[in-house]
């Protein structure tokens, strides 16, 4: 299955923004931006004045690594956003942030969107009881996720719980990790979204 590959901390350097790829090590001093905050490559400390289709490029591809999703299947959420009520710009995010793989993380099942992708991929989780192992599953208000009776003894799930167990968590989930479940409460809203982008500028792009 083809998925996102990148160097993450490529990834938030050439964005020149802290986009947290990889987990805790994100929050410390090991952060590869605050150690070279300038551009990867051999003329990445030289900045370049983007144009207006510049800007609206890294914006969509600081989202793109952000949940770590491909073009086609970005595209397609694009369309998925276009046809719904409301705000464009808005709709894709909340779609974006619907991924199982993110609600997993946001939950504190994983430490990273990465490391969430790849626990889901190995069928850890269930939703209303069932089984799901595909990241980009749209989770609805109401799903309850739960891990595996067989996974909580791991002593990988044991260690992520113990780090998040005092995670702080968006008004549209419920987590209680103790007992290894969590709730989408309802979708969410953008002012609850922590990726640092200009969604409008993405809409520009996809509608020329
Ligand atoms: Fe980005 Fe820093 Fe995390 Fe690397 S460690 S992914 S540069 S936030």
């Amino acid at each position: 299955m083809a998925r996102y590959i990148d160097n993450s901390c490529r990834v938030c350097r050439r964005e020149n923004q802290k986009l947290f790829l990889k987990g805790h090590r994100c929050y410390t001093d090991k952060c590869a931006i605050q150690r070279r905050a300038y551009g990867p490559g051999q003329h990445g400390k030289r900045r370049k004045k983007l144009s207006e289709y510049g800007m609206q490029l890294r914006e969509k591809q600081k989202a793109k690594a952000f949940y770590g999703v491909l073009e086609s299947q970005f595209r397609k959420y694009f369309e998925m956003a276009s046809e719904k009520k409301g705000v464009t710009g808005e709709n894709l995010l909340q779609i974006l942030e619907s991924r199982f793989d993110n609600v997993v993380f946001r939950l504190g099942f994983a430490n990273s969107r990465r490391q969430s992708r790849q626990l889901v991929r190995h069928g850890h989780f269930l939703v209303n009881g069932k089984k799901v192992n595909i990241p980009s599953y749209l989770v609805k208000a109401g799903d309850v996720i739960t891990l595996k009776e067989a996974s909580r003894q791991d002593p990988l799930f044991k260690e992520i719980i113990a780090v998040n167990a005092k995670k702080a968590m968006p008004s549209w989930l419920e987590a209680d990790l103790e007992n290894y479940t969590g709730k989408v409460v309802k979708l969410s809203p953008r002012e609850e979204i922590d990726l640092p982008v200009e969604e409008h500028l993405i809409v520009e792009l996809y509608s020329k």
